[in-house]
Protein backbone atom coordinates (compact mmCIF):
# COMPACT_ATOMS: atom_id res chain seq x y z
CA UNK A 1 0.00 0.00 0.00
CA UNK A 2 1.75 3.55 -0.86
CA UNK A 3 1.77 6.60 1.46
CA UNK A 4 -1.18 8.07 -0.53
CA UNK A 5 -3.50 4.92 -0.07
CA UNK A 6 -2.75 4.59 3.58
CA UNK A 7 -3.79 8.12 4.11
CA UNK A 8 -6.74 8.01 2.35
CA UNK A 9 -7.98 4.34 3.82
CA UNK A 10 -6.37 6.13 7.23
CA UNK A 11 -8.71 9.07 6.98
CA UNK A 12 -11.79 6.57 6.26
CA UNK A 13 -11.36 4.67 9.05
CA UNK A 14 -10.62 7.41 11.60
CA UNK A 15 -14.34 8.68 10.40
CA UNK A 16 -15.31 5.17 10.79
CA UNK A 17 -13.93 5.38 14.40
CA UNK A 18 -15.30 8.19 15.59
CA UNK A 19 -18.71 7.75 14.40
CA UNK A 20 -18.90 4.51 15.99
CA UNK A 21 -17.69 6.10 18.89
CA UNK A 22 -20.46 8.41 19.09
CA UNK A 23 -23.36 5.99 17.87
CA UNK A 24 -21.88 3.25 19.84
CA UNK A 25 -25.59 3.35 21.69
CA UNK A 26 -27.23 2.50 18.22
CA UNK A 27 -25.59 -1.56 18.56
CA UNK A 28 -26.98 -4.25 20.98
CA UNK A 29 -24.35 -4.35 24.03
CA UNK A 30 -23.81 -7.86 23.78
CA UNK A 31 -23.78 -9.77 19.93
CA UNK A 32 -26.94 -11.33 19.26
CA UNK A 33 -25.43 -13.79 16.74
CA UNK A 34 -25.56 -17.62 17.20
CA UNK A 35 -22.37 -20.29 17.13
CA UNK A 36 -20.86 -20.62 13.91
CA UNK A 37 -22.70 -17.51 12.45
CA UNK A 38 -19.54 -15.68 11.31
CA UNK A 39 -17.46 -18.55 10.67
CA UNK A 40 -19.91 -19.93 7.85
CA UNK A 41 -19.48 -16.01 6.43
CA UNK A 42 -15.14 -16.67 6.46
CA UNK A 43 -13.80 -18.80 3.22
CA UNK A 44 -12.53 -21.71 4.18
CA UNK A 45 -9.04 -20.99 2.35
CA UNK A 46 -7.26 -17.63 2.39
CA UNK A 47 -6.81 -15.84 -0.84
CA UNK A 48 -4.44 -16.41 -3.71
CA UNK A 49 -3.97 -13.13 -4.64
CA UNK A 50 -4.75 -9.37 -2.30
CA UNK A 51 -7.32 -8.26 -1.95
CA UNK A 52 -8.45 -4.31 -2.36
CA UNK A 53 -8.98 -2.57 0.78
CA UNK A 54 -12.47 -1.62 0.26
CA UNK A 55 -13.50 -5.11 0.34
CA UNK A 56 -12.10 -6.10 3.44
CA UNK A 57 -12.71 -3.30 5.39
CA UNK A 58 -16.23 -4.05 3.80
CA UNK A 59 -16.20 -7.47 5.05
CA UNK A 60 -15.48 -5.98 8.33
CA UNK A 61 -18.34 -3.60 9.17
CA UNK A 62 -20.64 -6.87 7.16
CA UNK A 63 -19.30 -9.79 8.87
CA UNK A 64 -17.46 -9.15 12.09
CA UNK A 65 -19.36 -5.90 13.40
CA UNK A 66 -22.48 -8.14 14.01
CA UNK A 67 -20.04 -10.48 16.27
CA UNK A 68 -18.47 -8.07 17.97
CA UNK A 69 -19.70 -7.74 21.63
CA UNK A 70 -19.54 -3.68 22.29
CA UNK A 71 -17.15 -3.33 25.52
CA UNK A 72 -16.84 0.53 25.24
CA UNK A 73 -20.80 0.47 25.13
CA UNK A 74 -22.18 2.58 28.31
CA UNK A 75 -24.61 -0.04 29.25
CA UNK A 76 -21.94 -2.94 29.18
CA UNK A 77 -22.18 -3.72 32.82
CA UNK A 78 -20.96 -7.28 32.53
CA UNK A 79 -17.69 -9.01 33.82
CA UNK A 80 -15.36 -5.95 33.92
CA UNK A 81 -14.83 -2.98 32.28
CA UNK A 82 -11.90 -3.02 29.93
CA UNK A 83 -12.50 0.94 29.23
CA UNK A 84 -11.15 2.75 26.54
CA UNK A 85 -10.97 6.48 25.38
CA UNK A 86 -10.38 8.30 22.31
CA UNK A 87 -7.01 9.51 23.61
CA UNK A 88 -5.58 5.90 24.14
CA UNK A 89 -6.94 4.80 21.15
CA UNK A 90 -4.89 7.31 19.08
CA UNK A 91 -1.98 6.57 21.24
CA UNK A 92 -2.49 3.14 19.72
CA UNK A 93 -2.48 4.37 16.40
CA UNK A 94 0.83 5.41 16.47
CA UNK A 95 2.15 2.13 18.38
CA UNK A 96 0.94 0.56 15.74
CA UNK A 97 2.01 2.86 13.54
CA UNK A 98 5.85 2.46 14.33
CA UNK A 99 5.38 -0.58 15.37
CA UNK A 100 8.66 -1.24 17.86
CA UNK A 101 9.43 -3.99 19.59
CA UNK A 102 10.52 -2.84 23.17
CA UNK A 103 12.12 -5.60 24.10
CA UNK A 104 15.91 -3.71 25.24
CA UNK A 105 16.82 -0.11 25.67
CA UNK A 106 18.70 0.20 22.60
CA UNK A 107 15.50 -1.48 20.44
CA UNK A 108 13.57 1.30 21.34
CA UNK A 109 15.34 3.79 24.21
CA UNK A 110 12.24 5.92 24.20
CA UNK A 111 10.06 3.01 24.57
CA UNK A 112 12.22 1.97 27.84
CA UNK A 113 12.73 5.47 29.22
CA UNK A 114 8.98 6.34 28.76
CA UNK A 115 7.54 3.04 30.43
CA UNK A 116 10.39 3.94 33.33
CA UNK A 117 8.80 7.55 33.77
CA UNK A 118 5.00 5.83 33.74
CA UNK A 119 5.13 3.48 36.06
CA UNK A 120 6.84 5.90 38.39
CA UNK A 121 4.24 8.42 38.08
CA UNK A 122 1.15 5.01 38.18
CA UNK A 123 2.97 4.34 41.78
CA UNK A 124 2.92 8.08 42.80
CA UNK A 125 -1.25 8.00 41.92
CA UNK A 126 -1.91 4.73 43.55
CA UNK A 127 0.20 6.09 46.64
CA UNK A 128 2.25 3.17 46.51
CA UNK A 129 5.47 3.35 49.32
CA UNK A 130 8.54 3.81 47.84
CA UNK A 131 10.46 0.48 47.40
CA UNK A 132 8.25 -0.23 44.43
CA UNK A 133 9.38 -0.27 40.85
CA UNK A 134 6.92 -1.50 37.92
CA UNK A 135 6.78 -2.59 34.50
CA UNK A 136 4.22 -3.21 32.06
CA UNK A 137 3.07 -6.47 31.67
CA UNK A 138 0.28 -7.52 29.01
CA UNK A 139 -2.14 -9.31 31.83
CA UNK A 140 -2.67 -9.48 35.34
CA UNK A 141 -2.34 -13.11 34.59
CA UNK A 142 1.06 -12.97 33.11
CA UNK A 143 2.07 -10.75 35.90
CA UNK A 144 0.63 -12.81 38.85
CA UNK A 145 2.58 -15.88 37.23
CA UNK A 146 5.86 -14.06 37.23
CA UNK A 147 5.20 -13.29 41.18
CA UNK A 148 4.41 -17.13 41.74
CA UNK A 149 7.90 -17.77 39.79
CA UNK A 150 10.14 -15.15 41.62
CA UNK A 151 9.05 -16.29 44.80
CA UNK A 152 9.64 -19.76 43.42
CA UNK A 153 13.35 -19.21 42.68
CA UNK A 154 13.34 -17.23 45.48
CA UNK A 155 13.37 -19.33 47.78
CA UNK A 156 14.73 -22.12 46.10
CA UNK A 157 17.84 -20.24 45.73
CA UNK A 158 17.72 -20.08 42.03
CA UNK A 159 17.81 -24.17 42.03
CA UNK A 160 14.26 -24.93 40.17
CA UNK A 161 15.65 -22.87 37.20
CA UNK A 162 18.55 -24.95 37.63
CA UNK A 163 17.70 -28.23 38.21
CA UNK A 164 13.59 -28.68 38.19
CA UNK A 165 11.32 -29.13 40.85
CA UNK A 166 11.89 -32.78 41.37
CA UNK A 167 13.95 -32.83 44.51
CA UNK A 168 12.30 -29.77 45.83
CA UNK A 169 10.20 -29.10 49.22
CA UNK A 170 6.60 -29.48 48.21
CA UNK A 171 5.47 -25.84 47.77
CA UNK A 172 1.93 -24.48 49.21
CA UNK A 173 0.31 -21.43 48.11
CA UNK A 174 -2.43 -19.35 49.39
CA UNK A 175 -5.76 -17.21 47.85
CA UNK A 176 -9.50 -16.83 49.39
CA UNK A 177 -11.94 -18.80 48.06
CA UNK A 178 -13.50 -15.67 45.93
CA UNK A 179 -9.54 -15.00 44.10
CA UNK A 180 -9.47 -15.12 40.33
CA UNK A 181 -8.99 -18.34 38.38
CA UNK A 182 -5.12 -16.92 37.24
CA UNK A 183 -3.96 -17.63 40.20
CA UNK A 184 -5.26 -21.46 39.73
CA UNK A 185 -3.63 -21.48 36.18
CA UNK A 186 -0.43 -19.58 37.93
CA UNK A 187 -0.17 -22.75 40.15
CA UNK A 188 -0.53 -25.07 37.88
CA UNK A 189 2.07 -23.45 35.50
CA UNK A 190 4.73 -22.85 37.97
CA UNK A 191 4.70 -26.82 38.55
CA UNK A 192 3.35 -26.20 41.95
CA UNK A 193 0.07 -28.31 41.42
CA UNK A 194 -3.37 -27.32 42.01
CA UNK A 195 -3.58 -29.41 45.05
CA UNK A 196 -1.09 -26.94 46.72
CA UNK A 197 -3.00 -24.31 46.30
CA UNK A 198 -5.31 -23.92 49.70
CA UNK A 199 -8.47 -21.85 49.01
CA UNK A 200 -9.06 -19.76 52.37
CA UNK A 201 -12.30 -19.26 53.44
CA UNK A 202 -13.88 -15.94 53.29
CA UNK A 203 -15.66 -13.55 56.01
CA UNK A 204 -19.87 -12.56 55.12
CA UNK A 205 -18.10 -9.65 53.14
CA UNK A 206 -16.55 -12.19 50.65
CA UNK A 207 -12.68 -11.44 52.42
CA UNK A 208 -10.06 -13.81 53.21
CA UNK A 209 -10.03 -14.41 56.90
CA UNK A 210 -6.61 -14.12 58.32
CA UNK A 211 -7.27 -16.41 61.22
CA UNK A 212 -8.06 -19.15 58.55
CA UNK A 213 -4.86 -18.58 56.55
CA UNK A 214 -2.90 -18.86 59.72
CA UNK A 215 -4.39 -22.34 60.61
CA UNK A 216 -3.57 -23.49 57.00
CA UNK A 217 -0.40 -22.41 56.85
CA UNK A 218 0.55 -23.93 60.24
CA UNK A 219 -1.17 -26.98 59.18
CA UNK A 220 1.07 -27.09 55.83
CA UNK A 221 4.09 -26.51 58.15
CA UNK A 222 3.21 -29.23 60.55
CA UNK A 223 2.81 -31.82 57.26
CA UNK A 224 6.21 -30.79 56.02
CA UNK A 225 5.66 -28.85 53.40
CA UNK A 226 6.41 -25.19 52.39
CA UNK A 227 4.29 -22.59 52.94
CA UNK A 228 5.81 -20.36 49.48
CA UNK A 229 3.49 -17.49 48.10
CA UNK A 230 0.03 -16.25 49.31
CA UNK A 231 -1.99 -13.80 46.35
CA UNK A 232 -4.39 -11.50 48.03
CA UNK A 233 -7.03 -9.82 46.22
CA UNK A 234 -8.34 -6.25 46.37
CA UNK A 235 -11.41 -6.04 44.47
CA UNK A 236 -12.30 -9.47 43.72
CA UNK A 237 -13.65 -10.91 40.49
CA UNK A 238 -17.46 -11.79 41.80
CA UNK A 239 -18.17 -8.92 44.17
CA UNK A 240 -14.95 -6.44 44.38
CA UNK A 241 -14.27 -8.06 47.85
CA UNK A 242 -11.06 -6.63 49.87
CA UNK A 243 -8.61 -8.64 51.16
CA UNK A 244 -7.09 -7.46 54.85
CA UNK A 245 -3.56 -6.98 53.61
CA UNK A 246 -2.20 -5.67 57.00
CA UNK A 247 -3.26 -8.79 58.53
CA UNK A 248 -2.36 -10.93 55.89
CA UNK A 249 1.17 -9.22 55.26
CA UNK A 250 1.76 -9.77 58.76
CA UNK A 251 1.55 -13.36 58.47
CA UNK A 252 3.21 -13.38 55.34
CA UNK A 253 6.12 -11.88 57.19
CA UNK A 254 5.48 -14.15 60.41
CA UNK A 255 6.37 -17.37 58.52
CA UNK A 256 8.35 -15.89 55.34
CA UNK A 257 6.10 -16.64 52.49
CA UNK A 258 5.91 -14.19 49.49
CA UNK A 259 2.96 -11.84 49.63
CA UNK A 260 1.15 -10.65 45.82
CA UNK A 261 -1.80 -8.72 45.30
CA UNK A 262 -4.13 -8.94 42.38
CA UNK A 263 -5.45 -5.48 42.33
CA UNK A 264 -6.19 -6.03 38.51
CA UNK A 265 -9.62 -4.20 38.69
CA UNK A 266 -10.10 -2.38 42.37
CA UNK A 267 -6.30 -1.55 41.98
CA UNK A 268 -6.99 1.90 40.19
CA UNK A 269 -9.70 3.56 42.55
CA UNK A 270 -6.20 3.88 45.06
CA UNK A 271 -5.69 7.07 42.70
CA UNK A 272 -8.49 8.01 45.43
CA UNK A 273 -7.16 9.13 48.44
CA UNK A 274 -10.19 8.03 50.15
CA UNK A 275 -10.05 4.49 48.69
CA UNK A 276 -6.45 4.02 50.16
CA UNK A 277 -7.86 1.83 53.19
CA UNK A 278 -8.02 -1.05 51.07
CA UNK A 279 -4.01 -0.71 50.34
CA UNK A 280 -3.01 -0.22 54.09
CA UNK A 281 -0.53 -3.06 54.59
CA UNK A 282 0.50 -2.92 51.04
CA UNK A 283 3.86 -1.84 52.46
CA UNK A 284 4.35 -5.40 53.15
CA UNK A 285 3.84 -7.31 49.99
CA UNK A 286 6.59 -8.35 47.70
CA UNK A 287 4.47 -7.94 44.51
CA UNK A 288 1.11 -5.64 43.19
CA UNK A 289 -0.63 -5.55 39.46
CA UNK A 290 -3.33 -3.56 38.46
CA UNK A 291 -4.47 -3.10 34.96
CA UNK A 292 -5.28 0.12 33.43
CA UNK A 293 -6.71 -1.90 30.43
CA UNK A 294 -9.74 -2.46 33.03
CA UNK A 295 -11.13 0.35 34.36
CA UNK A 296 -8.04 3.41 33.51
CA UNK A 297 -9.24 4.66 30.31
CA UNK A 298 -6.42 2.12 28.26
CA UNK A 299 -6.94 0.41 25.79
CA UNK A 300 -6.35 -3.37 26.30
CA UNK A 301 -3.64 -4.49 26.87
CA UNK A 302 -1.67 -2.88 29.63
CA UNK A 303 -1.62 -4.45 33.37
CA UNK A 304 0.84 -2.56 35.98
CA UNK A 305 3.03 -4.72 37.84
CA UNK A 306 5.12 -4.01 40.35
CA UNK A 307 7.87 -5.59 42.41
CA UNK A 308 10.20 -4.75 45.52
CA UNK A 309 12.87 -6.31 44.67
CA UNK A 310 13.49 -6.14 40.70
CA UNK A 311 16.60 -8.02 40.83
CA UNK A 312 14.74 -11.45 41.78
CA UNK A 313 12.21 -10.97 38.47
CA UNK A 314 15.48 -10.69 36.48
CA UNK A 315 16.95 -13.30 37.86
CA UNK A 316 14.30 -15.34 37.46
CA UNK A 317 13.69 -14.69 33.79
CA UNK A 318 17.68 -13.87 32.79
CA UNK A 319 19.05 -15.23 29.75
CA UNK A 320 21.34 -13.23 27.53
CA UNK A 321 22.11 -15.21 24.42
CA UNK A 322 24.77 -13.25 22.34
CA UNK A 323 22.38 -11.97 19.72
CA UNK A 324 20.78 -9.91 22.99
CA UNK A 325 24.04 -8.52 24.30
CA UNK A 326 24.37 -4.98 24.03
CA UNK A 327 27.04 -2.50 24.24
CA UNK A 328 25.03 -0.41 27.26
CA UNK A 329 24.91 -3.65 29.17
CA UNK A 330 23.53 -3.29 32.69
CA UNK A 331 23.63 0.97 32.40
CA UNK A 332 20.29 0.60 31.19
CA UNK A 333 16.96 -0.99 31.65
CA UNK A 334 16.65 -3.89 29.52
CA UNK A 335 13.12 -4.82 30.18
CA UNK A 336 13.53 -8.16 28.31
CA UNK A 337 14.38 -10.44 31.72
CA UNK A 338 11.31 -8.58 33.36
CA UNK A 339 8.41 -10.95 32.08
CA UNK A 340 7.99 -13.90 30.10
CA UNK A 341 7.84 -13.07 26.49
CA UNK A 342 10.91 -11.53 24.91
CA UNK A 343 9.25 -9.28 22.58
CA UNK A 344 7.19 -6.67 24.63
CA UNK A 345 4.77 -3.84 22.85
CA UNK A 346 5.23 -0.21 23.20
CA UNK A 347 2.48 -0.08 25.92
CA UNK A 348 3.93 3.03 27.49
CA UNK A 349 3.06 5.29 24.90
CA UNK A 350 -1.06 4.98 25.56
CA UNK A 351 -0.52 5.26 29.40
CA UNK A 352 1.56 8.14 29.11
CA UNK A 353 -1.18 10.03 26.24
CA UNK A 354 -4.61 8.66 29.13
CA UNK A 355 -2.34 10.29 32.07
CA UNK A 356 -1.42 13.31 30.29
CA UNK A 357 -4.85 13.89 28.72
CA UNK A 358 -7.01 13.30 31.54
CA UNK A 359 -4.78 14.46 34.22
CA UNK A 360 -4.83 12.53 37.90
CA UNK A 361 -7.76 14.82 39.18
CA UNK A 362 -9.61 14.19 35.69
CA UNK A 363 -9.05 10.71 36.40
CA UNK A 364 -10.25 10.67 40.27
CA UNK A 365 -13.30 12.36 39.04
CA UNK A 366 -14.48 9.45 36.51
CA UNK A 367 -13.39 6.94 38.99
CA UNK A 368 -15.01 8.37 42.39
CA UNK A 369 -18.24 9.05 39.97
CA UNK A 370 -18.30 5.31 38.75
CA UNK A 371 -18.09 4.30 42.73
CA UNK A 372 -20.73 6.74 43.29
CA UNK A 373 -23.90 5.48 40.90
CA UNK A 374 -22.96 2.23 41.82
CA UNK A 375 -23.04 2.87 45.32
CA UNK A 376 -26.97 4.78 44.03
CA UNK A 377 -27.54 2.03 42.47
CA UNK A 378 -27.02 -0.18 45.83
CA UNK A 379 -29.29 2.23 47.50
CA UNK A 380 -32.42 1.74 45.04
CA UNK A 381 -31.77 -1.85 45.30
CA UNK A 382 -32.17 -2.04 49.27
CA UNK A 383 -35.06 0.48 49.35
CA UNK A 384 -37.38 -2.10 46.71
CA UNK A 385 -39.13 -5.00 48.47
CA UNK A 386 -38.64 -7.54 45.49
CA UNK A 387 -34.69 -6.77 44.84
CA UNK A 388 -32.00 -7.79 47.55
CA UNK A 389 -28.14 -6.60 47.80
CA UNK A 390 -26.29 -9.97 47.85
CA UNK A 391 -22.70 -8.40 48.81
CA UNK A 392 -21.36 -4.96 49.77
CA UNK A 393 -20.60 -2.70 47.39
CA UNK A 394 -17.03 -0.90 47.93
CA UNK A 395 -16.15 -0.31 44.69
CA UNK A 396 -17.85 -0.36 41.31
CA UNK A 397 -19.72 -3.37 41.17
CA UNK A 398 -22.88 -4.19 42.33
CA UNK A 399 -24.27 -7.67 43.27
CA UNK A 400 -27.93 -8.39 43.64
CA UNK A 401 -30.94 -11.18 42.52
CA UNK A 402 -34.81 -10.58 41.98
CA UNK A 403 -36.54 -12.27 44.92
CA UNK A 404 -39.76 -12.06 44.48
CA UNK A 405 -42.64 -12.56 47.56
CA UNK A 406 -43.36 -15.97 48.54
CA UNK A 407 -39.96 -17.15 46.30
CA UNK A 408 -37.76 -18.36 49.10
CA UNK A 409 -36.91 -22.03 47.74
CA UNK A 410 -33.03 -21.41 46.09
CA UNK A 411 -33.20 -24.01 43.10
CA UNK A 412 -36.19 -21.49 42.20
CA UNK A 413 -34.69 -18.08 43.35
CA UNK A 414 -31.64 -19.36 40.90
CA UNK A 415 -33.65 -20.28 37.58
CA UNK A 416 -35.23 -17.41 38.08
CA UNK A 417 -32.81 -15.48 38.14
CA UNK A 418 -30.83 -16.71 35.27
CA UNK A 419 -34.05 -16.72 32.53
CA UNK A 420 -33.69 -12.97 34.22
CA UNK A 421 -29.93 -12.13 32.66
CA UNK A 422 -31.23 -14.28 29.54
CA UNK A 423 -34.13 -12.09 28.95
CA UNK A 424 -32.28 -8.76 30.06
CA UNK A 425 -29.18 -9.92 27.72
CA UNK A 426 -31.24 -10.67 25.07
CA UNK A 427 -32.69 -7.47 24.84
CA UNK A 428 -29.36 -6.18 23.23
CA UNK A 429 -30.33 -3.14 26.02
CA UNK A 430 -28.07 -3.65 28.20
CA UNK A 431 -25.27 -6.45 29.44
CA UNK A 432 -24.98 -8.07 32.65
CA UNK A 433 -22.87 -11.26 33.99
CA UNK A 434 -23.81 -13.70 37.13
CA UNK A 435 -21.80 -15.68 39.67
CA UNK A 436 -22.49 -17.44 42.71
CA UNK A 437 -21.99 -15.93 45.81
CA UNK A 438 -22.68 -18.72 48.58
CA UNK A 439 -24.27 -20.86 46.18
CA UNK A 440 -26.53 -17.66 45.28
CA UNK A 441 -26.95 -17.30 41.64
CA UNK A 442 -25.86 -13.44 41.31
CA UNK A 443 -26.55 -10.60 38.76
CA UNK A 444 -23.87 -8.66 38.59
CA UNK A 445 -23.87 -4.41 37.84
CA UNK A 446 -20.12 -3.31 36.77
CA UNK A 447 -20.22 0.58 36.41
CA UNK A 448 -16.57 1.25 34.52
CA UNK A 449 -17.50 2.83 31.32
CA UNK A 450 -15.75 5.90 30.33
CA UNK A 451 -18.98 6.86 28.45
CA UNK A 452 -21.25 5.68 31.60
CA UNK A 453 -23.69 8.45 33.03
CA UNK A 454 -25.94 8.41 35.54
CA UNK A 455 -29.12 7.61 32.96
CA UNK A 456 -27.60 4.60 31.34
CA UNK A 457 -27.88 2.74 35.20
CA UNK A 458 -31.28 4.30 35.89
CA UNK A 459 -32.50 2.96 32.51
CA UNK A 460 -30.96 -0.23 33.18
CA UNK A 461 -32.11 -0.80 36.57
CA UNK A 462 -35.80 0.83 35.04
CA UNK A 463 -35.26 -2.25 32.49
CA UNK A 464 -34.45 -4.90 35.80
CA UNK A 465 -37.26 -3.97 37.41
CA UNK A 466 -39.79 -4.10 34.58
CA UNK A 467 -38.28 -7.49 32.80
CA UNK A 468 -38.11 -9.47 36.19
CA UNK A 469 -42.00 -8.24 37.45
CA UNK A 470 -42.86 -9.13 33.75
CA UNK A 471 -41.72 -12.57 34.46
CA UNK A 472 -44.06 -15.66 34.69
CA UNK A 473 -43.01 -16.72 38.01
CA UNK A 474 -44.96 -19.99 37.70
CA UNK A 475 -43.39 -21.48 34.16
CA UNK A 476 -40.16 -19.94 35.02
CA UNK A 477 -39.07 -23.13 36.49
N1 LIG B 1 -7.52 -10.75 38.74
C1 LIG B 1 -8.74 -10.25 38.95
C2 LIG B 1 -9.19 -9.88 40.34
C3 LIG B 1 -9.60 -10.08 37.86
O1 LIG B 1 -10.84 -9.59 38.05
C4 LIG B 1 -9.16 -10.45 36.58
C5 LIG B 1 -10.05 -10.33 35.40
O2 LIG B 1 -11.22 -10.42 35.49
C6 LIG B 1 -7.87 -10.96 36.43
C7 LIG B 1 -7.08 -11.09 37.53
C8 LIG B 1 -7.33 -11.35 35.08
O3 LIG B 1 -6.97 -10.22 34.37
P1 LIG B 1 -6.19 -10.36 32.98
O4 LIG B 1 -7.22 -10.57 31.94
O5 LIG B 1 -5.48 -9.04 32.84
O6 LIG B 1 -5.25 -11.49 33.10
Amino acid sequence: MHSDEFKKYAHQLVEWMGDYLANIESFPVKSQVRPGEITAQLPVSPPEKGEAFDQIFGDFEKIIIPGVTHWQHPSFFAYFPANSSPVSVLAEMLTATIGVQAMIWQTSPAATELEERVMKWLADMLGLPAPFTGVIQDTASTATLCSLLTARERYSKYEVNKGGLSGQAKFTCYCSREAHSSVDKAVRIAGIGHENLKKIAVDPNFAMVPEELERVIREDISRKRLPLWVAATIGTTGCTAVDPLEAIAALCRKYGLWLHVDGALGGTALILPEMRWMSKGIGGADSFVFNPHKWMFTNFDCSAYFVKDPGALIQTFEILPEYLKTKEGDRVNNYRDWGIPLGRRFRALKLWFVIRHYGVDGLREKIRGHIRLAGELAERIKATGDFELLAPVPLNTVCFRFRPDGTSDPDRLNALNSELLEKLNGSGKLYLTHTKLNGRFTLRLVVGQTQVEERHVSAAWQRIQDTARMMPLAEAF
